[in-house]
């Protein structure tokens, strides 16, 4: 099923994401016990990211998505990024996803590998979208960013770049994580403007440890409001406290965002299913 079709059911669509296991971690076969317990949850679709930084074009966000539809029966999203593959590795990622039928890409840049040489087959997440379109039949969904994407000097070119992204076929748009709503209303309004009229789902993600919060923030520039900072001060050296304060911020959060209208609810699960269930149980009567 095409993911783009989902939201044309009147209701919030509610997905997860995941990704691959690492092989110190015990590798692929881990992933089962992640995904055990976020079917409970029962998501209208699961993505999963794509880690490959090399030149070798890495299956198991393919395989980890195979097994989502066929052993869960659950939508699966496949992420996938260009700026550090060639357009044979990304033909490669393609057919191997049509031949295990998964229909949907999240088609993103990436971030450039400064430890590899250049590749210059791809700029953009555009350029992906266009090169996909071409030729294959996928649903193509993308991602956006409230605050603006950190490379970009303003939120208007950023948007227009966007526009670019929906323009070339992406049908459905994924949010960077953001903890203050309002950034997240200003940027869905400023995109309706620019006439973005795609649906756009909320990335939401639960802080439930310090090191988190402290590597989510340098790495995506997510504004943090007073509200969230006494938080993480007042509880930040307690592991349950921080846990529990984390999960009932994000339920507020989700709360205002489908009062509000939000066409989605992306939760960036942290392969967490515990802390997955515990907020769907809070909000699952308003989906
Ligand atoms: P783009 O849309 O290409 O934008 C990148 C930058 O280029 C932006 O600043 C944009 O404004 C600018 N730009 C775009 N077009 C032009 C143009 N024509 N001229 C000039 N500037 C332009 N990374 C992974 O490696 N694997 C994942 O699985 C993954 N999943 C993600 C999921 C979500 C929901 C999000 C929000 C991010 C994810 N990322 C992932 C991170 C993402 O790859 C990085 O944020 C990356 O830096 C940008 O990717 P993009 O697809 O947004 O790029």
């Amino acid at each position: 099923m095409q993911i783009s079709s989902l939201f044309s059911k009147g209701k919030t669509v509610f997905s997860l994401e995941i990704f691959p296991p690492k092989r110190s971690n015990g590798g692929i076969n881990t992933i089962y016990k992640t995904l055990d317990g976020l079917s409970e949850v029962k998501p209208d679709f699961i993505s999963c990211t794509y880690g490959a930084g090399g030149n070798i074009a890495d299956l198991s966000t393919v395989e980890i998505c195979s097994i989502i539809k066929e052993k869960y029966d659950i939508i699966p999203l496949a992420h996938l990024t260009c700026v550090n593959s060639v357009k044979s590795d990304i033909d490669y990622i393609l057919s191997s996803l049509k031949d295990k039928g998964i229909e949907n890409i999240l088609a993103l840049r990436g971030d450039k590998n400064p430890d590899l040489e250049p590749k210059n087959d791809f700029h953009y997440a555009y350029e992906l979208i266009q090169y996909i379109k071409k030729d294959w039949d996928f649903n193509i969904s993308s991602v956006c960013y409230p605050e603006c994407h950190p490379e970009c000097d303003s939120l208007y070119d950023d948007i227009m770049h966007l526009k670019t992204k929906v323009n070339e076929g992406a049908e459905h748009l994924i949010s960077q994580l953001f903890f203050d709503n309002r950034c997240f209303y200003d940027f869905v309004e400023k995109a309706r403007l620019a006439g973005i009229n795609v649906p756009i789902e909320a990335g939401i993600m639960p802080i439930v440890n310090k090191s988190q919060i402290e590597r989510m923030v340098s790495l995506c520039g997510a504004s943090i409001p007073p509200k969230f900072s006494k938080m993480m001060s007042r509880f930040g050296n307690n592991p349950e406290a921080i846990r529990d304060a984390g999960i009932a911020y994000a339920i507020d959060q989700i709360v205002d965002l489908i009062t509000n209208g939000v066409d989605g609810i992306h939760l960036y699960t942290m392969n967490n299913p515990y802390v997955a269930k515990r907020i769907f149980n809070a909000i699952n009567n308003l989906r």
